[in-house]
């Protein structure tokens, strides 16, 4: 009983599963342009030049424009935008109907509420999609009562038709949506479940919001299937989608996989807040035994790989006894205890990469990177650890034996011209939320001696249009002391240019995804220029990241870069070799005047 209840609540209050942002949109912009040509059609019509024919032929126009906006960007709007443009069109319809020159015009713009119709029962809950239609029809009734040859009859026999209209199609589209739930407890099933991910996956991609995911499995499900049957398990199964859709906010998806295992979608959650909010919902059933795996998107990441690695973290789960919630990476995970062992034995290496001055060629500093080779999965890539490190917590222990080490190697290391080496360290937005992070890099240059104007923190972008006040508030007593800050990776976020002269850093350094490309498309290099133009008005250094070639090297010069970091000056080296190559460059700088004489 309490399912027809729940399956009639659903399509009263929410939106039909089907109805994505991107059926939306492409549904809207037909609509508006099939309303637009419609338009010129009736510009041809008999008594054509009349004064009213001109006005159709202008909101003709309007409807085409939008229908284009639509079909561009309408995909990337949330879903209560779209009232908007429902709405909007029922009242350009009644004002194409009150300037209709005769009545056979004004019965066919007022026909072009169909489409309304179609459009607020497959988009809207069914509130919503009766609230459009008692504003539309009677906007548009009202306008054909104006004319003077439609009697009332004929208006209110278009109502029905396009009433009817309308529910048929709300019907169909609610059979299309029971194909993605589960009909026993009303939730999304895998079917479902997968659209929601490949959506929420874009929009996190889009806006860098976080997003996380998590495969819920009931560890004794079998056991009261087996001792007290399958309707007592059905009934369990209801309880705990009951139970969990309460508690979950409201932008959660929460699935039934199969059988006894839920999934579970968390936008705006980063893996630790998900993680909690997992561990919570899952205590709610002590008699029955959840375990659960969770795992945070990270950037460039597929759909599948997302939830490879939640499963990852629910086998490793049950694995440790069940019961239990692991976050993949997390402090509980077998890689976490492998790096905070490494970390503790000094086993994660700095390795230097040269940074030169674009007017001569001549090293002026280095960005040091993390290197750690893991015993049984040999090198691993940085992103991969310091994801990592993020997610359990190390990132600190991380982040404070790569500046300690690299301090302290550098402090007496001079460039080829006699100054001191000027060093790149990335910071993890983590470090930055911590409001002692500041403080503690002033311990660490004074424990070093490593002079404090030659110290830059490497920042990405991402992390600063969080806009974390304490991030922020570390970033400007960084810069008190003397130490400067840097944007990395720049142009991979979603700043926008107006930011720059209000982001605490001293440094840009432009993604290499920019330089790759800064000879495929010219476009591309004059809009790099313009960029470069403006930072150094702003008095920014531009480091260019990712200079291979003599191409790329002559390109990112001419466009006024200040500094060049790439494999063609040299790949991230252990010191030693770093010093080799320093040398190397000195004893070249000794020769020089000899060659200019
Ligand atoms: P990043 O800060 O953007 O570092 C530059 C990356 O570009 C390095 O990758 C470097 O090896 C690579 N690279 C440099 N020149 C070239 C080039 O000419 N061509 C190409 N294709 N690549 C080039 P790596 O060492 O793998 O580091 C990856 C990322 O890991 C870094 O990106 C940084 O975000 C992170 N990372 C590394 N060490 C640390 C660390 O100590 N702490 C934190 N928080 N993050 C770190
Ligand atoms: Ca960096
Ligand atoms: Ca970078």
């Amino acid at each position: 009983m309490r399912d027809r209840t729940d399956q009639h609540q659903v399509t009263w209050s929410t939106a039909p599963a089907v109805a994505t942002p991107r059926m939306m949109a492409r549904i809207l912009a037909t609509f508006y342009v099939a309303a637009g040509i419609a338009g010129l059609f009736a510009v041809f019509g008999p008594d054509a030049g009349a004064q009213g024919r001109w006005v159709i032929f202008t909101v003709a126009l309007v409807a085409l424009a939008c229908g284009a906006v639509a079909f561009r960007w309408a995909g990337h709007w949330p879903r209560h935008v779209f009232h908007w443009p429902v709405a909007s069109a029922a009242a350009l319809v009644a004002f194409a109907v009150t300037v209709s020159p005769d009545a056979a015009t004004a019965m066919a713009a007022a026909s072009i509420m169909a489409f309304i119709a179609v459009d607020a029962f497959f988009f809207f809950s069914l509130r919503l999609a009766w609230l459009h239609m008692a504003f539309g029809l009677t906007a548009v009734t009202a306008a054909l009562l104006t004319q003077d040859d439609v009697p009332a009859s004929i208006a209110l026999a278009l109502d029905a038709v396009i009433v009817a209209l309308g529910t048929v199609v709300r019907g169909l589209v609610i059979r299309a949506s029971s194909a993605s739930r589960d009909p026993l407890t009303g939730l999304a099933n895998r079917r479902g479940f997968d659209d929601a991910l490949h959506e929420l996956r874009t929009a996190a991609a889009r806006t860098g919001e976080p997003l996380s995911a998590a495969l819920l499995d009931l560890d004794h499900f079998k056991q009261i299937n087996d001792t007290a049957g399958h309707e007592a398990g059905d009934r369990v199964l209801c309880r705990i989608a009951d139970v969990w859709r309460r508690e979950l906010p409201g932008s959660a998806v929460l699935a039934r996989h199969g059988g006894d295992e839920f999934a579970l979608l968390l936008p705006g959650l980063a893996g630790a807040d998900a993680l909690a909010l997992v561990r919570r919902i899952s205590a709610q059933h002590p008699e029955i035994g959840v375990s659960c795996g969770v795992a945070e998107l990270r950037p460039g990441q597929g759909a599948a790989e997302l939830m490879r690695r939640a499963d990852r973290a629910l086998y490793d789960a049950k694995a440790a006894g069940r019961g239990r919630c692991e976050l993949e990476g997390g402090a509980g995970s077998a890689l976490a205890r492998d790096l905070a062992g490494a970390l503790a034995a000094g086993d994660v290496q700095v390795h230097y990469q040269p940074i030169v001055d674009l007017q001569d060629g001549a090293v002026v500093g280095v960005e040091a990177l993390a290197r750690w080779t893991h015993p049984e999965h040999g090198p691993l890539p940085p992103e991969e650890f310091v994801a990592v490190a993020e997610q359990s917590g190390l990132v600190h222990a991380l982040g404070a034996h790569v500046l300690r080490t690299a301090c302290t190697e550098l402090v007496d290391v001079r460039t080829p011209a006699g100054q001191p080496v000027t060093l790149g360290v990335n910071v993890s937005g983590r470090e930055l939320n911590d409001p002692g992070c500041a403080l503690r890099v002033q311990h660490v240059l004074a424990d070093t001696g490593f002079p404090v104007e030659h110290l830059v923190l490497e920042v990405t972008e991402g992390l600063l249009e969080g806009e974390s006040p304490t991030a922020v508030a570390t970033l400007h007593a960084l810069r008190t002391a003397g130490i400067k800050v840097s944007i990395d990776d720049f142009g991979t976020g979603y700043s926008s240019l107006s930011r720059l002269d209000t982001l605490p850093a001293d440094v840009l350094k432009l993604d290499r995804s920019f330089i790759a490309t800064v000879h495929s498309s010219p476009r591309r290099a004059q809009m790099l220029q313009t960029l470069v133009e403006m930072c150094l008005g702003l008095g920014l250094d531009v480091v260019a990241e990712g200079v291979e070639t003599a191409e790329q090297e002559a390109a990112v010069r001419a466009m006024g870069c200040t500094f060049a970091q790439g494999w063609r000056y040299g790949r991230p080296v252990p010191l030693a070799e770093l010093l080799t190559g320093l040398r190397a460059g000195a004893e070249a700088a000794d020769r020089e005047p000899a060659y200019r004489g």
